[in-house]
């Protein structure tokens, strides 16, 4: 706990002149803060202060230490192995985690993993691992290290012990508008992934339409300052730079996400999730020791799709979190939304977009997401597209498929899957998925599939 001297007035008058701020200062506004002596209205200054004045490096790494030591950081030593995590800025079909994780831990490397629900018009992979009848991710401490230690993998939620300050912040940015600001997302990610006593972390940081990064400088600045934070706090750290600008896969939507994943993990996964997929299952694997280079542990991802360790590896965890394997061998004994709508092209052309933005709009107002905090999830609604970018399309073809169990809700959603399709002659050319790495030795530009 930083000394009581400093005077929090005079604190958020520095950060509102534009000065930097000592760690002592931003962790006595933090110690504060949690302990309820600093009130919502000179948080929410000095928020917006940062807001505008930014944060630089050192401020970036104080906030983050102040937030990771609000509340537990776990302890993994005891447990064999360089435990590795991945976290996404998040996306729409960004159902990656629960593709990758399997075939990360199928080689022994642990990985930790502790997620967040659905943000915006993004999902959560805590609310696609709901959708899985029995899937508990409610778990204790005790219980999660319990599972990592036989599973080798474990996905769980933000318990109330893992970086309180944060999510407390979290919620007055929330309602402040100082959620995007790079130093602020940056050590609010880091705090709760630090938190989880990992060795090593890969970081998907998305831009495009269905990222909150909009564009790929943006996301250039997130990812190095993700980056020098994780490093400042001895972990090996590495960020790709992965597009957004249509949804991953075919799929958005809580349980056919999951439907999407068990597909990925028999060998059946669309072109673009398995290119992100490998990358950064390939670079987990080399950071957690198991391969001799990024290059080698891509072909290890590979292999553990091709061979089956990483599907039975996701049913071992399954049925170590009290979920049911059944429904992932065969899709026909989930229970379906009532309602299916198709949604047809307007006219003959090439889609030359497919707005990611808008397809997780209309998928959250189907009810695959939250409007409002309390609001609970339709796990089986959601949206399966036909086709992807780049596809010639006859007027009258279904380009996607509408799945819900609110029927009023289907205007709604087709007036925004209007919005989210484009179909001219426009010729497209194919963006690349993965563009950029950042490491600790900087940005380097990746110019060929891997
Ligand atoms: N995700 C987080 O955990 N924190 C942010 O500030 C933004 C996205």
């Amino acid at each position: 706990m930083a000394s009581k001297s400093y005077n929090a007035v005079s604190i958020i008058r520095k950060k509102r002149d534009g000065k930097a701020l000592t760690k002592e200062e931003i962790t006595f506004l933090i110690d504060q803060y949690t302990a309820d002596e600093l009130p919502d209205y000179q948080m929410s200054a000095f928020l917006m202060a940062a807001y505008f004045n930014t944060l630089n490096s050192d401020e970036a790494s104080a906030l983050t230490y102040a937030m990771l030591h609000s509340g537990k950081v776990v302890d993994l030593s005891d447990i064999p192995g360089k435990k590795v995590d991945k976290h996404s800025t998040g996306g729409v079909g960004d159902k990656l985690s629960l593709i990758l994780a399997p075939i990360v831990a199928s080689y022994d490397v642990p990985v930790p993993m502790i997620s967040g629900r659905g943000l915006g018009h993004t999902g959560g992979t805590l609310d696609k691992m709901e959708s899985i009848p029995g899937f508990t991710v409610d778990i204790t401490l005790d219980r999660y290290r319990e599972i990592l230690s036989k599973c080798k993998m474990v996905m769980a939620g933000q318990t109330e012990d893992i970086a309180p300050a944060d999510k407390r912040l979290y919620a007055l940015r929330d309602v402040t508008a100082t959620v995007e600001s790079i130093p602020l997302i940056a050590s609010s990610i880091m705090s709760k992934k630090l938190a989880e006593g990992i060795d090593a972390l890969v970081l998907d940081v998305k831009f495009g339409s269905g990222a909150f990064m909009k564009t790929q400088e943006d996301a250039k600045k997130l990812a190095q300052t993700l980056v020098a934070i994780g490093e400042d706090f001895g972990k090996e750290t590495v960020a790709y730079l992965t597009n957004m600008n249509q949804p991953l896969g075919y799929k958005v939507g809580n349980w056919l996400e999951v439907e999407e994943s068990m597909e990925a993990l028999q060998g059946k996964g669309p072109k673009d999730i398995m290119e992100v997929t490998h990358t950064l299952a390939g670079t987990m694997i080399f950071l957690g020791g198991k391969a001799e280079t990024v290059g080698d542990g891509i072909q290890k991802s590979k292999e553990a799709v091709r061979n089956g360790q990483a599907f039975e590896k996701w049913l071992q965890l399954t049925e170590h979190q009290g979920g049911n394997i059944e429904v992932l061998k065969d899709f026909d004994k989930y229970s379906k939304a009532k309602h299916q709508f198709e949604f047809t092209a307007k006219q003959t052309g090439i889609i030359s977009e497919i707005d990611a933005y808008c397809i997780g709009m209309a998928s959250l107002e189907l009810g695959a997401g939250r409007k409002k905090k309390e609001d609970t999830i339709d796990s089986a609604a959601g949206i399966e597209l036909k086709h992807k970018v780049g596809t010639k399309v006859k007027k009258g073809e279904t380009l996607a498929v509408g799945f819900t169990n609110n029927n009023k809700a289907i205007e709604t959603a087709e007036d925004t899957l209007d919005d989210a399709f484009i179909v001219d002659d426009t010729h497209v050319i194919k963006e690349q998925m993965v563009t950029h790495r950042v490491d600790k030795d900087g940005i380097h530009k990746i110019s060929k599939k891997q």
